[in-house]
């Protein structure tokens, strides 16, 4: 949906218009179009749309009507939701669910009454045109050449009318169609159907409606059937009611069977997608002529967290689904990819399966290995492990393809990549280049992560080798923001430091508990990576910075059982709490 322009203050008597239409709409209704949701207590929960999260801090009140988001802060109700989601101001947002909600408005102004009205006639044009073109593609002799696509692409008349497919004429059908309906040629042209000249923009083409996650076509795509023509494809222009890059095609055909099965089949082509439907792979979708967007898998998130990948194997395609696979990734989603076997896209492989389509696309789905599985099979196809050359070259292409995925899941891909060709994972973890100085936290982060020490433990071992460093760290850090585990050690430590000094540990370590005497003797003989002050600070930001988010979600916790107790000033000041302390991470993890 299109955004519209910022308007006059609202009025009182607009007042009177938001409280009728808050009245009729229910937020849990409008944000689960965009969120999904699941019920926790008497509230709903999801990943916020408004910022970048994988675990769900974006909670929606019934009851309320209101939203609140704990990572980003925003929060609001009804309006102010549409607002941020549709990127369109206060009068905007009042258009839109004021159509939802059938309320008739009176005090747009001029701008926003001419826009809303185009997008709405737009829309109009565009349903009758995928009308007019499906009425000639079966019921006049100007659609043969569009039926004997169809047939040549064994496309039956039941699943090509499911997709509304039609069929464009040569010439100015569509406008004489217009002119005898007595409507605006103005508007086609609009709605990106016709050139400035009125010949159809799509004549002598098979016409596919774009059509959104609710039906509602809002552009086309449309193939030659001219052995002639360049370009076999073209698509409708953006227009007020079309943004590329929004739309997921075939959504509102597949969205059942994929909340059914679970994942989303995502394909390259409309067309794999139509003769995927056929026969029968109905959770079948297409990106529609764009690289796949961050909007696209929000989208698609809202149905489902697999997506099932089917590209071309030409590298173009292999380019596609690596991009796919981390984009899905870095939103939270799995990814698994299906390969063909003897056939060059899923349309091929279908028809030619034929009557057993069905069952064979099944086990190749049963076979489908992860995205990133895929991605590591093609980086290390012919590996011959005993050619250190191209074991190197191996282990670059596989860091370069672990690092694209999110920080959480690179340890456990490097283990499946050490596994399956032999190459040490540290080897796959490791910094690209060896950097003469790293920046601390560069150095810091890897070396923390491929040995799994935690921070605390760091911590404790590098005051244990420079008890000095509790000068810088002591104001910092209270004992309780340690994990239980490092806790007494680091009072111990503390306590000699503050008694004898820099030397005070040497002094007392043998009235140490055993295992305590142990690991700091350790620490003195294998002293961690970097040992300095700076490390030191970084190490008790890190350590304060992981207590707090630990605190958040326990204070997240918390709250929903205030709220099931219905504790009202309990709710308030854990709500108060969590977002301070959400404020102070966010600080802090940009200054980290
Ligand atoms: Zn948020």
């Amino acid at each position: 949906m299109g955004g519209l322009t910022i308007g006059p203050v609202p009025t009182l008597s607009s007042d009177d218009a938001f409280a009728e239409v808050k009245a009729k709409v229910d937020l849990v209704k409008v944000v689960q179009e965009h969120v999904r949701l699941t019920k926790r207590n008497k509230d709903f929960w999801g990943l916020c749309p408004f910022h970048q999260e994988d675990s769900p801090s974006f909670k929606v009140n019934p009851q309320m009507q209101s939203w609140y988001c704990f990572g980003c802060e925003r929060s609001g109700d009804v309006f102010t939701f549409v607002e941020l989601i549709e990127k369109t101001d206060k009068r905007g947002a009042l258009q839109l669910l004021a159509e939802r909600a059938g309320v008739e408005l009176k005090k747009l102004s001029p701008d926003q009454r001419e826009r809303a009205d185009l997008r709405k006639r737009v829309l109009d044009m565009l349903k009758l045109a995928a009308q007019y073109y499906e009425y000639v593609l079966w019921k006049t002799p100007a659609g043969e050449p569009g039926r004997r696509l169809l047939e040549s692409r064994r496309v039956g008349e039941e699943t090509a009318r499911r997709f509304q497919l039609g069929y464009a004429p040569a010439g100015r059908g569509f406008a004489e169609y217009l002119r005898a309906k007595q409507r605006s040629l103005a508007d086609a042209q609009e709605a990106g159907l016709m050139r400035r000249d009125g010949t159809d923009f799509f004549a002598e083409r098979l016409v596919i409606p774009i059509r959104d996650e609710r039906g509602q076509a809002l552009a086309f795509t449309a193939r030659t059937v001219r052995a002639d023509e360049q370009r076999k494809y073209i698509n409708s222009p953006e227009t007020p009611s079309y943004i590329k890059g929004r739309v997921i095609f075939a959504l509102d055909l597949a969205r059942d069977e994929i909340t059914r099965r679970g994942h989303a089949v995502l394909m390259e082509g409309q067309f794999d997608v139509i003769t995927s439907h056929h026969f029968g792979v109905t959770n079948a979708v297409a990106s529609s002529g764009t690289a796949m967007t961050d909007d696209q898998v929000r989208l698609l998130k809202r149905f489902t967290d697999e997506l099932l990948l089917v590209f071309d194997s030409d590298r173009a395609g292999r380019a596609a689904m690596r991009k796919a696979a981390t984009l899905a990734a870095a939103h939270g989603m799995r990814t698994r990819v299906v390969i063909l076997p003897d056939a060059k896209d899923p349309d091929e492989f279908l028809r030619a399966a034929g009557p057993d389509a069905a069952t064979r696309w099944e086990d190749l789905v049963a076979r489908a290995a992860s995205g990133f599985e895929a991605g590591m099979a093609e980086d290390s196809a012919g590996l011959n492990p005993s050619n250190p050359n191209q074991v190197e070259l191996v282990a670059g292409r596989l860091r370069d393809w672990i690092r694209q995925f999110p920080e959480g899941l690179r340890d456990g891909y490097a283990e499946a990549a050490e596994r399956h060709t032999g190459i040490s994972r540290h080897l796959l973890l490791r910094d690209p280049e060896p950097a003469p100085i790293p920046r601390p936290t560069n150095g810091l982060a890897g070396r923390v992560a491929g040995k799994k020490l935690s921070a605390g433990s760091y911590l404790v071992q590098l005051l244990a080798v420079r008890p000095v460093a509790f000068e810088r760290v002591r104001p910092m850090l209270t004992p309780q923001e340690l994990d239980q585990s490092d806790r007494a050690i680091f009072v111990r430590m503390l306590e000699s430091y503050e008694r004898g000094g820099p030397s005070g540990l040497e002094a007392e370590l043998a009235g140490y508990p055993p295992e305590e005497q142990d690991l700091i003797r350790r620490a003195w003989a294998a002293p961690p990576p970097n040992v300095d002050d700076e490390v030191a600070v970084e190490l008790a930001e890190r350590i304060r910075l992981d207590h707090m988010k630990g605190r958040h979600s326990g204070i997240i916790r918390e709250l929903s059982e205030a709220e099931r107790g219905r504790d009202l000033d309990v709710v308030a000041r854990l709500e108060a709490e969590a977002r301070e302390l959400g404020r102070a991470i966010q600080e802090m993890e940009r200054r980290g």
